[in-house]
């Protein structure tokens, strides 16, 4: 996948490097870019536009995706002290953010959601089974009241929550994702996908196999990382139930699909299925990737 070659290359002071899943790490103000090219029936091949930084000491990566500069823009995953970066991106690109989407509820990835929504007033998207982590996140660790976390922090959801199901297509900041229900590392992780080309009739619902003509790319939180899978050992994580996942929502996508995962650096479900010792073995779940 080309780096982004909009009006102004972003100068990345750091890249998405392959530091390990959960691994502490300090982070600085980035941004690493990537285009996401959709090619449309009739017409040119449409672009998004996808920057990401890792947040906080967790080094969980948050994107901002939109359809060009000056455009609105949707956040994935704000995770502790995401503000700076978020803001750095905005600005870089005129951005008007419209919505936070959350890949799962572990703190990681939505510290600051309740910060940047309810700044700009805008809605936070995630699948119920994760919803209560917003306002208790400490249960995400088994740890009981959220006073136990840092020092008595407190969490609260932010204004506006919808949330999120199996199969959904988001129609956001002139993007489409399609929405698939990946339980395992935790009850309510999802993907996002940016669609390739469509199935005429069945916009967005066909997982980008062979026929499904372009390439698509997954924000695949921490189901799926380069090399590795979400852990299974906090609450609600279950192992069996993440294999069932990947086989249902990732090993249907064709091999050139980009995978921008929830920390460490970015990858390919080709390379991931050619190497990833979590899914070998593993067939694709027959069927469609979404569904109920
Ligand atoms: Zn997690
Ligand atoms: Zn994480």
């Amino acid at each position: 996948m080309p780096p982004l070659h909009f009006e102004s290359q972003p100068r990345p002071t750091r890249v998405l490097t392959g530091q390990n899943p959960g691994q502490q790490q300090v982070s600085q103000p980035i941004s690493v870019a990537w285009t996401h090219s959709k090619a449309v029936r009739g017409a040119r091949s449409k672009q998004v536009l996808i920057a990401g930084f890792p947040a906080g000491s967790f080094a969980a990566n948050c994107y901002v995706l939109a359809s060009g500069p000056g455009a609105e823009c949707l956040i994935i995953d704000p995770g502790q002290d995401a503000e700076q970066g978020i803001n750095d991106i905005i600005e870089r690109y005129r951005l008007r953010p419209v919505a936070v989407l959350a890949t799962h509820g572990h703190l990681d990835h939505i510290w600051s959601v309740a910060p940047v929504c309810d700044a700009r007033g805008i809605p936070a998207y995630i699948h119920p089974a994760d919803r209560a982590l917003l306002s208790d996140p400490a249960r995400g660790f088994g740890l009981g009241p959220a006073q136990q976390l840092f020092g008595g922090m407190t969490f609260t959801e932010p204004d506006d929550v919808l949330e999120l199901t199996d199969g959904m297509m988001l129609e956001l900041a002139g993007i489409e994702l399609v929405v698939n229900h990946a339980p395992g590392h935790t009850p309510g992780s999802v993907t996002f996908r940016l669609a390739g080309e469509d199935v005429a009739g069945q916009p967005g619902l066909t997982p980008d196999g062979p026929a499904g003509g372009e390439a698509g790319t997954l924000f695949t939180g921490d189901l799926l990382f380069a090399g590795s899978i979400g852990r299974t050992d906090l609450p609600g994580g279950d192992y069996e139930t993440i294999l069932t996942s990947l086989a249902r929502v990732c090993l249907p996508l064709s091999d050139e699909t980009l995978v921008l995962s929830g920390h460490g650096p970015q990858t390919t479900i080709g390379a991931e299925r050619a190497s990833n010792p979590f899914l070998s073995g593993l067939a694709p779940a027959t069927g469609r990737t979404t569904g109920l």
